[in-house]
């Protein structure tokens, strides 16, 4: 049967919780289990997919289409396993399948209720993740922090099952804030003490504490955590501030957490093969160059809008032993009259725009993009940034002054980016993209076969509006490849510019795919032709 670890936090959030579980998810892959993760949100959207990048962040998403939580890059990233549509589940999901099924008279009579009807779809989405993944152990992070309301079903939900399933079965991990107080100089107990107190008020009690500080909790405040919080002193672990997160998981080996979850579970130690991590962590550590590259995009105010992008810039930069810096530039500050753009993009090696939505500082991407194929600068175009490029191209090397998408223009004469037949009738929002895995064949002797080395490729796609065929001609007559194309359905899924150095661009989001021991090769040729 699979075993279960859950992560909750406490006093504040973003404390790393989700960093916390692929930690664990990954040394307990590392000692030879098969595992999966899930993150639970508490809001009420259906997915995050609707949601404003600057409130949320990213949108990650998984191979069979799911629009999630940045978490779950996260947990991508470290454990190398690919998630899918039971990994992120909200309230949102939870309540609509819940009233669909009382609309279908599935509870026979029954008044419909938070518990037991709302908590058994809990219960049920979190035994249905390790039947169907046939993982040995789930890790699932509880988003928001103990106390909310909107979390009071998943906690509730959970403490049913630590009950059911008892101590051999279920892993209670709750990753709580140590702060430092200035003045007194000392790191302060309380809030955890508090934090577990409301735990245990919801009847729940913690197998093992994370303390996130400044530095490691003196073992004097541990033995008082320890006790008052009736943990074990060997079960309280410290999760001091990095500078890298692939440290984490090291720290948390140090600190033998694999071995209590997994000497609770009774389960065999195998030994840990943690080489490829360390390997990475000291390359990281190690970096000998840097190399500065643009990102051009309109939710830069919070960067992990580009979470994805940006980790993977750094894993293709760790290949070459460069550390990427990126230098975030608002496409709507480009747009400004008098603007400077050899100022702007000063000691640049290469410009990268990622996707996007809606019209603001489209007209700014589009100058980017120009100005990157007319100076000969590295270009990479992601998802939007290929729809840019294409239109660039049209404006000002094919004459065609008015090419827009009807995603910015309705009425244009010049739809040269444009709707999918299959999305004009579409109504909703939510839910409705062209998302998760699409297959893409690459022309021969193309730069993009030569990156992949293959010649069909699987990419996860977000978007709803596409290259319009009817411009194909024309733009290759100047010079312009369509190197990838998904024969299904006829669509252009990579074009690049052969004339330049290093100039492509993707419809798919190729970042979803980057891992850190193993960097996507459109980022690592990016990073190459940039560092050349
Ligand atoms: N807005 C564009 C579309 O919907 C691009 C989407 C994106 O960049 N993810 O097609």
């Amino acid at each position: 049967m699979t075993k279960y670890v859950f992560v909750t936090g406490g006093v504040v959030s973003g404390l790393g919780k989700g960093i916390t579980a692929s930690s664990i998810a990954l040394l307990l892959k590392a000692r030879g289990y098969k595992v999966f993760m899930q993150k639970f949100d508490p809001y009420i959207n259906v997915d995050p997919g609707t949601m404003n990048p600057m409130q949320h962040g990213e949108v990650f998403v998984t191979y069979d289409g799911c629009e999630t939580d940045l978490d779950l890059g996260h947990y991508e990233r470290f454990i190398d396993e690919e998630l899918n549509y039971s990994s992120n589940i909200t309230s949102g999901k939870i309540y609509s399948s819940v009233i669909e099924k009382e609309r279908k008279g599935e509870y026979l009579g029954a008044t419909v209720q938070m518990i037991p009807h709302i908590t058994n779809e809990i219960k049920n989405k979190i035994i249905e993740a390790g039947v169907s993944s046939q993982a040995d152990i789930v890790i699932t992070e509880i988003g928001g922090t103990v106390g909310d309301i909107e979390s009071l079903t998943f906690l509730e939900a959970i403490r049913q099952l630590q009950h059911e399933l008892g101590d051999e079965n279920i892993f209670i991990t709750h990753a709580t804030l140590v702060p430092f107080i200035y003045g007194s100089e000392e790191l302060k107990s309380k809030p955890t003490q508090n934090s577990v107190k409301d735990l245990r008020g919801l009847g729940i009690y913690p197998n093992a504490l994370v303390l996130r500080a400044p530095y490691a909790t003196p073992e004097n405040l541990k033995r008082k955590i320890s006790a008052f919080c009736s943990v074990p002193l060997e079960n309280v672990i410290d999760s001091v501030d990095v500078k890298n997160i692939y440290e984490i998981p090291i720290n948390y080996y140090n600190q033998k957490i694999d071995e209590i979850i997994l000497k609770q579970f009774k389960l065999t130690l195998h030994r840990a093969d943690l080489s490829a991590w360390k390997n990475l962590i000291n390359t990281v550590a190690n970096l000998k160059n840097e190399v500065e590259i643009a990102l051009v995009g309109k939710y830069i105010e919070l960067h992990d809008a580009y979470i994805s992008v940006s980790e993977a810039l750094k894993h293709a930069g760790y290949k070459y032993n460069y550390k990427v810096n990126i230098r975030w530039i608002d496409s709507e500050d480009l747009e400004k009259n008098n603007v400077k753009l050899d100022d702007i993009f000063k000691g640049v090696k290469g410009i990268l725009v990622p996707g996007g939505f809606g019209s603001r500082g489209i007209e700014g991407k589009i100058k980017a993009c120009e100005y990157a194929r007319v100076h000969n600068i590295p270009y990479l175009g992601l998802c939007l940034g290929m729809q840019i490029a294409v239109i660039e191209f049209a404006r000002h090397v094919c004459g065609l002054k008015d090419a827009t998408s009807t995603e910015f223009d309705q009425t244009t004469e010049e739809p040269i980016i444009d709707l999918m037949a299959d999305q004009k009738y579409i109504l909703n929002m939510g839910g409705t993209l062209r998302l998760g895995n699409y297959e893409c064949k690459l022309q021969k002797n193309s730069l993009a076969s030569k990156l992949y080395g293959a010649d069909n490729i699987l990419e996860r796609h977000r978007h709803r509006y596409e290259f319009n065929n009817k411009y194909k001609e024309l733009l290759e007559s100047k010079g312009l490849v369509f190197s990838g194309i998904n024969e299904a359905s006829n669509l252009v899924e990579i074009i690049e510019y052969p004339k330049n150095k290093f100039f492509i661009a993707s419809q798919f989001h190729p970042e979803f795919k980057s891992r850190p021991t193993r960097p996507h090769p459109l980022f690592v040729g990016f990073i190459e032709a940039c560092i050349k």
